[in-house]
């Protein structure tokens, strides 16, 4: 049966929640409070990397796994079908990543097992860091998108296919409505009733925030840093690069990302210069020829932190008809695909309990 669904936040689990609901022949409307793939306050999907991996994924738990491989694999024919039917390029590259040690090598080979990944011991011959560390390993088949440009192909996308979208649209934090547990209606500031038969929160970092005193989610916004540069002369970066915690990610227009860190400040989206000497120091360490090289861009977002980054994936505890798909934490790129379908069969009532278990509602002590 098609609904009529508003879904609340337009960054990247909007958009893709929005694209599962409406291939399953709901009408949906997507409430953004700035600009679809906007990046004013903060928004985490504009300032994203665009790796689709979870960098050390064996460090988390099963259920951040399973969303995350099951997206990378649906990926690259999600851009495919992206660029063939509105034009625009999500920039997917499947170029590999080298990651340098120090890291769990055993752990690393048993995740790669188990998930059927393939690891080589040696970086490719290109490589610039090729020889130049003991036992990296090699991931050929990690990929990445270029974050802002995925949002604009999926706006487009889901213009074509008839979605409504409503930018510059902010709706209110939910207001009680002890009478009913079911929603009919969310407010936005300027004071209109937006109507809908069931409703999606996904308002990254401020999910929290909008659910109100209803029951809010233990998300919390967690600032990261991003630098840009140009790709340096001699050495170019041909792939993405991953060393304690620090990625270095070359884009397709010949420019370099580098980033990032985890800050717990609120919602404050200020840069730092004490973090961007920080970030260009790794640089540095990783492409000397980066040392004199000047800062294109430096920019921040709030990442959506949850405990074990663990997404929450399931209905309201009280409002039968609104779902929540956020929470994504450090990988809402990489998860995006398959927490939007994993969402849209909860709303169709075809997700068995099994799948749905892990990412129960958990409300904030
Ligand atoms: C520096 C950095 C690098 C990252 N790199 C990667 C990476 O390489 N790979 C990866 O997988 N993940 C990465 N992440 C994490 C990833 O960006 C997030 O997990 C993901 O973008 C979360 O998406 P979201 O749609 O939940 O949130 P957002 O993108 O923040 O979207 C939420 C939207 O809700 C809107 N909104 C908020 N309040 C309201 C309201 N009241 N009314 C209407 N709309 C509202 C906001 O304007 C925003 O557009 C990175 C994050 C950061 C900060």
């Amino acid at each position: 049966m098609s609904r009529n669904i508003i879904v609340a936040g337009g960054g990247i689990l909007g958009c893709m929640t929005a694209m599962s609901l409406i291939q399953r022949g709901h009408q949906v409307t997507l409430v953004e409070r700035g600009q679809i793939g906007g990046h004013g306050q903060g928004e985490a999907s504009w300032a994203a990397a665009g790796i689709l991996f979870p960098l050390l994924p064996w460090a988390y738990v099963e259920p951040v796994n399973r969303l995350a491989v099951a997206s990378m694999r649906a990926y690259g024919e999600l851009c495919q079908r992206l660029l063939e039917d509105t034009g625009i390029d999500p920039e997917y590259q499947q170029d590999g990543m080298l990651l340098l040690p120090d890291y769990k090598r055993e752990q690393a080979l048993a995740w790669a097992s188990q998930y059927g990944f393939s690891e080589q011991a040696a970086a490719p011959a290109h490589s610039f860091a090729a020889n130049l560390y003991d036992d990296p390993m090699w991931l050929p088949e990690v990929a990445h998108v270029r974050p802002p440009v995925l949002l604009a192909a999926l706006k487009q996308w889901l213009l074509q296919q008839g979605a409504a979208i409503l930018e510059n649209t902010e709706l209110l934090p939910l207001a009680a409505a002890p009478e009913s547990d079911r929603l009919t209606r969310w407010q936005t500031r300027a004071g209109h009733d937006l109507e809908a038969d069931a409703f999606v929160m996904t308002a990254g970092a401020w999910s929290g925030l909008l659910l109100g005193d209803q029951q809010p989610l233990p998300i919390k916004p967690m600032r990261g840093q991003m630098l840009l540069y140009a790709q340096p002369p001699q050495q170019k970066l041909t792939h993405i690069v991953f060393r304690e915690g620090f990625y270095m990610v070359p884009r397709r227009d010949g420019l370099i990302l580098a980033g990032s860190c985890l800050e717990d400040v609120g919602f404050d989206h200020a840069v730092t210069d004490d973090m961007g000497s920080q970030l260009a120091a790794k640089a540095a360490a990783l492409l000397p020829e980066l040392a004199d090289a000047p800062i294109l861009a430096h920019w921040s977002g709030f990442r959506p932190g949850s405990p074990d980054n663990v997404p929450t994936i399931a209905a309201h505890p009280r409002y039968k008809n609104l779902y929540i798909n956020s929470g994504h934490f450090r990988y809402g790129l990489t998860m995006a695909p398959a927490s939007a379908e994993l969402l849209a069969d909860l709303v169709q009532d075809n997700a068995s309990e099994g799948e749905l278990a892990a990412y129960a509602y958990r409300a904030a002590e």
